[in-house]
């Protein structure tokens, strides 16, 4: 009987979401309500392990197709945004970029801070928390340092599949201890042996987006900056992002039945939410109440002060990267759609999306930081530690370190929080108490975190709209439009370079 009734009602879902992803391309937030009327719908049922594993299938199936896409996409878009650019514009626009994800995350972080003491939903003791598994340790220092090595891996191709991670392992070491005669009848030294944890390489699995992330930009302005000579190449990584944003627009035609999947299942499989005790359900509201203010105040304001244009019709754009963002909780995987919303609903140029997008996705996390922070204090409270403003202030400072630490992907700010609870001496094992509602809330921070990658984009293309408009504006087209043009790079050298060189000389670097 469940079997009949949920293929029955999934077979429903599907043929409404086929209908209605033929009459309007980009509708889905209606759809958002099915999804979560569906999960709810089969909660009764009491679906077992594997069940709830059959039913998320499709869901995975879409996250493993947007995941499959992300390492080309990145490093294709970021080579021919940085390319596309001379090296003065692509300044300004990564200063803008920098500047923008600099005061949004302190905005986020201050905010969460602010709503976690006037809430305070850290009051009473910690019996009523479940705990769970043990966290692993990490030092900060140690944390910091793996962030600059990521960045240039000493293997590309190991970059594409794995990460530096500093582990920690047990050493003998030898000590000498001088004994003074005076007080022990035992003269002169003696040597003992102690155990010392020390850091030693290790890795963990997942892309290295930061390494590649800096490796793109750098090969990038290089191609750029070889004029005729990087011609080849920067042909080569364009036509690569053409295809793949090709290959983007026939995966948005499943997306939807993907994203049903995903949260439906998140829904079915997830814990009775009504028996979460009083403190973790403060904190629940604290955080969401957090990124609210974040995603649908500080952000559009900010976008309405610097643009003066609406910004609800600019988010409207973005609803299927947003409704994908809260389905996969993964900012990475999310990219691709973000692309295609902000090219072609929001007609955002595309040297500005190349280049700030994957960029963003990478190190942009504001709602990771508010969340780091918030949980953070949270974490002090139910200790009933009182944290001093210096102790506040590092929080702040670790949980931005932290959110341009964590990767993309689910969960990831939960691991990098051991840093924001180490750098003020809080129990890191007390992360466990509030993973259970851990995957809710990153679907939400997911959600912010692309919201303020995407509007970034939207405030860097304003400021940099003088800069845009001096350069060939048909290179804000893909490139199958652009077939019958001349490229870029050439147009804007020959203008640049017509005074100093003699017509027909080659350019020798
Ligand atoms: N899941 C988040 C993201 O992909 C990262 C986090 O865990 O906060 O943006």
């Amino acid at each position: 009987k469940i079997e009949t009734t949920a293929v029955v009602t999934v077979i429903a879902q599907l043929v409404q979401l086929m209908i209605k992803r033929k009459g309007n391309k980009s509708s889905c937030s209606p759809l958002l309500s099915k999804r979560i009327i569906l999960g709810f719908a089969l909660r009764p049922y009491k679906m077992s392990y594997r069940e709830v594993k059959f039913f998320s299938f499709p869901g995975e199936l879409l996250m493993r197709m947007l995941q499959m896409l992300v390492l080309p996409l990145l490093v294709s878009s970021l080579i021919t945004g940085m390319a596309a650019l001379d090296s003065r514009a692509s300044g300004k626009m990564g200063m803008r970029a920098v500047v923008y994800y600099t005061s949004t995350t302190v905005i986020a972080v201050f905010i969460g801070i602010v709503m976690v003491l006037i809430i305070h939903p850290g009051k009473g003791s910690k019996d009523e928390f479940t705990k769970q598994q043990q966290i692993e340790q990490v030092s900060p220092a140690d944390a910091f340092l793996d962030l600059i090595r990521n960045m240039f891996p000493p293997n590309l191709v190991e970059a594409c599949t794995k990460q530096f991670k500093t582990q920690y392992a047990k050493r003998v070491v030898q000590v000498t201890l001088t004994v003074n005669e005076s007080i022990f009848t035992v003269n002169g030294s003696q040597e003992i042996t102690r155990e010392e944890m020390i850091p030693v390489p290790g890795a963990v699995n997942g892309i290295n987006a930061l390494g590649l992330v800096v490796f793109s930009m750098c090969f990038g302005l290089i191609i750029g900056s070889m004029r005729e000579q990087g011609q080849p190449l920067k042909d080569f990584f364009d036509c690569l992002n053409e295809a793949i944003m090709r290959l983007v627009a026939i995966i948005m035609w499943y997306a939807p039945i993907g994203i049903l999947f995903l949260i439906a299942g998140k829904i079915v499989e997830m814990d009775d939410i009504t028996a979460m005790g009083g403190q973790l359900g403060m904190y629940t509201v604290t955080v969401i109440c957090g990124l609210l203010i974040h995603a649908i105040f500080v952000l559009p304001t900010l976008y309405f002060v610097v643009t003066r244009k609406n910004p609800f019709v600019f988010i409207a754009g973005l609803l299927q990267a947003l409704i994908t963002a809260l389905g996969t909780s993964s900012s990475s995987a999310t990219l691709p759609i973000t692309f295609k919303c902000l090219e072609e609903n929001n007609k955002v140029d595309k040297r500005v999306t190349r280049f700030v997008l994957p960029v963003g996705a990478t190190i942009n996390m504001d709602g990771t930081a508010l969340y780091e922070a918030l949980a953070a204090i949270f974490i002090a409270q139910v200790n009933d530690y009182d944290l001093n403003f210096g102790q506040i202030l590092t929080i702040s400072i670790t949980a931005t370190a932290a959110s341009i630490g964590a990767a993309g992907i689910p969960q990831a700010g939960l691991v990098t929080m051991v840093i924001v609870l180490t750098s003020v001496g809080l129990p890191t094992d007390d992360i466990t108490l509030i993973i259970a509602v851990d995957w809710f809330l990153d679907r939400l921070r997911t959600t912010t975190n692309v919201l303020g990658d995407s509007i970034g984009a939207g405030i860097v293309e304003h400021l940099s709209r003088h800069e845009l408009q001096n350069k060939d504006p048909e290179t804000g087209n893909s490139v199958v439009e652009e077939t019958n043009k001349k490229p870029y790079q050439l147009i804007c050298q020959e203008n640049e370079y017509e005074n100093e060189r003699p017509p027909n000389s080659e350019t020798k670097m």
